[in-house]
């Protein structure tokens, strides 16, 4: 069992748009690209061509189509990835301490020299954010790009994760969570974002924001959208689907 340090001051986090993905995969890509070469060993590509391709991502898009009872079939996009939680199970779950969250910024990493593989801590986590990798035989995780946004050799505007840098639409916003003066604490505050399943009483960081009321929009089959409460990522799709 690893021990977690107190709640940091400083929360390091990403607050995501449900109302402005449009899934296209772009942070998907960017985050690959940039973490494939950095932080740890590559993410693994296996049967990269052939019949059943399977590889390590640490941030995915699910899209969902929903089919209201009167209208045209809706897309719901849903990117995932580390929330990077406060009461992190996958770090107490640990047996080697290769699971850790900083104190100094709240961002939860692994030791990859001390991870055995064993995939607890990918058993624990309720969001399904981790992923074992079987080539290089141990446990990855988004970073936060933390090998990008404290890096001087960057340019300023370049020390965001690469998610974020990349996104077409504005959708994912980075910044310190535990400020509530910061401009994601705000945006959280203004758009109603939420917790993802605080019911499992993980604690994360990141939030997400619901789609926006709009006069437009409540009149249209896109009006359910507007009273989802997330209290689960299963219940959260179930009560969507069920809105339609
Ligand atoms: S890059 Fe932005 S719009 Fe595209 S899938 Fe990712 S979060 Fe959604
Ligand atoms: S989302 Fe999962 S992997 Fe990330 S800190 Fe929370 S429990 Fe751990
Ligand atoms: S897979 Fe690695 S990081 Fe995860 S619980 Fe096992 S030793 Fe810890």
């Amino acid at each position: 069992m690893t021990a977690l340090p107190p709640p940091s001051a400083k929360k390091l986090g990403l607050v995501i748009d449900l109302d402005t993905c449009v899934g296209c995969h772009a942070c998907v890509t960017a985050c690959k690209g940039w973490n494939d070469q950095g932080y740890g060993a590559p993410l693994s590509d296996m049967e990269a061509y052939g019949s059943a391709p399977c590889g390590t991502f640490l941030n995915r898009v699910h899209s969902y189509e929903v089919q209201p009872e009167d209208a045209a079939p809706q897309i719901i996009n849903f990117p995932r990835s580390c929330l990077h939680c406060d009461n992190a199970p996958c770090v107490t779950v640990c047996p080697t301490g290769a699971s850790y969250k900083r104190a100094e910024d709240g961002i939860v990493l692994v030791n990859e020299s001390a991870c055995i593989g064993c995939g607890l801590c990918a058993w624990a986590c309720p969001y399904g954010a981790r992923e074992l990798d079987a080539e290089a035989g141990v446990m990855k995780k988004c970073t936060l790009c933390v090998d990008r946004i404290y890096n001087d050799n960057l340019p300023e505007e370049d020390r965001v994760p690469a998610c974020v840098r990349t996104c077409p639409t504005g959708a994912r916003h980075f910044g310190d969570l535990g400020d509530p003066d910061s401009a994601v604490s705000r945006l959280v505050a203004e758009r109603g974002g939420y917790d993802l399943m605080p019911e499992m009483e993980t604690k994360p960081v990141n939030k997400y924001l619901p789609p926006r009321k709009k006069g437009a929009v409540e009149a249209s089959p896109l009006a359910p959208l507007l009273d989802v409460q997330a209290t689960g990522f299963a219940g959260w799709l179930d009560r969507l689907l069920e809105k339609f």
